[in-house]
């Protein structure tokens, strides 16, 4: 049963809304209407919200954005995502029921979102992966971090804590005082960037440094604890600097074993400094740990078609 749900949105192009006026969207029970496009729900293959925008990637067409208004960019996502990984899942099941492997369905219900996560095929782990809200689970299914909170950044590609900051600029322009801003998700590392950039640029016009400060004061605000330290781990592992960076990891790692996203990052220290041998086994450690734990999957594709590509 589908409840519908309906929402104002405007698709979005080069960085702006765009239409003057804002078209109808409907959750239904077949589909998802977009103005005058219906798309099935089996047919989505990613979603991600950032703020109020919803970029999505479908079969058959070209990925795209729409701003969301009446309702929660994040709650649509959520009802979108749980409704089309339900519906994958129940073609999955139909799937290996007709090649006679009934018997190697299984899924988990993510706590966070509701979105069924297909575990068909894979060992049992200590981790299980929400591909749908980037969330961590134990394998009782219980919510270790929220992908809300602790993902990997849309910048530097570290697992850290992740927040939305605005990005001031302040400029002068003969007689009219003006800005811009624009928002980014990104980690504490890379905020820390971010506030030198925007402080610096900002020193000339005072009335600017006041957002940089605050943007600072945010990123050093409201951590957990048994992360301390993430930070300086990233910062040596994105200089390759392996050996440090393991002292880091291996301390925060005592608090959280095997945690995924953390041996991810480990790897990527080793990587980026040219140690492939010791990298790669710390994926396989992360996968080993996390059996779907999608940020190493991903890099043990690229790495291979690296490799490939190599002996072409
Ligand atoms: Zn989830
Ligand atoms: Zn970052």
């Amino acid at each position: 049963m589908i409840s519908e749900i309906s929402f104002k949105f405007r698709f979005v192009s080069k960085g702006q809304a765009t239409g003057l006026r804002s078209k109808m969207g409907m959750i239904t029970e077949t589909g998802l209407q977009l103005g005058e496009d219906l798309i099935e729900y089996t047919d989505i293959i990613e979603t991600i919200v950032r703020d109020k925008r919803l970029v999505m990637a479908t079969d058959g067409r070209e990925p795209f954005v729409i701003e969301v208004y009446g309702i929660k960019a994040r709650e649509l996502e959520k009802q979108i995502d749980r409704i089309s990984s339900a519906q994958l899942s129940q073609r999955k099941k139909a799937d290996l029921e007709l090649a006679g492997e009934g018997h190697k369905f299984r899924t988990a219900t993510c706590p966070e979102c509701h979105a069924t996560i297909d575990l068909s095929g894979y060992e049992k782990s200590n981790y299980i992966y929400c591909r749908f809200c980037e969330c961590l689970l134990d394998r009782d299914g219980q919510v270790v971090n929220s992908g809300d909170h602790y993902r990997v950044c849309d910048e530097c590609g570290m697992f850290d804590r992740v927040k939305g900051y605005t990005e001031f600029y302040f400029y002068f322009l003969l007689v009219v005082y003006g800005f811009s801003s624009k928002r980014r998700h990104v980690c504490d590392n890379c905020a820390h960037k971010l506030f030198l950039k925007t402080f610096f640029i900002n020193l000339i016009f005072i009335l600017g440094i006041i957002p940089s400060i605050v943007l600072k004061l945010k990123s050093l605000s409201g951590r957990a604890t048994n992360f301390e330290g993430l930070p300086k781990a990233n910062k040596l592992a994105s200089k390759g600097k392996f050996i440090e960076a393991d002292q880091q990891y291996t301390s925060i790692l005592q608090a959280h074993p095997e945690h995924p996203g953390l041996l991810y990052n480990q790897a990527k220290a080793h990587l980026v400094g040219g140690d492939a041998g010791q990298g790669v086994s710390l994926l396989e450690r992360s996968l080993k740990s996390c059996v779907n734990y999608l940020p190493s999957q991903q890099m043990v594709v690229a790495l291979s078609e690296a490799t490939e590509q190599k002996q072409l």
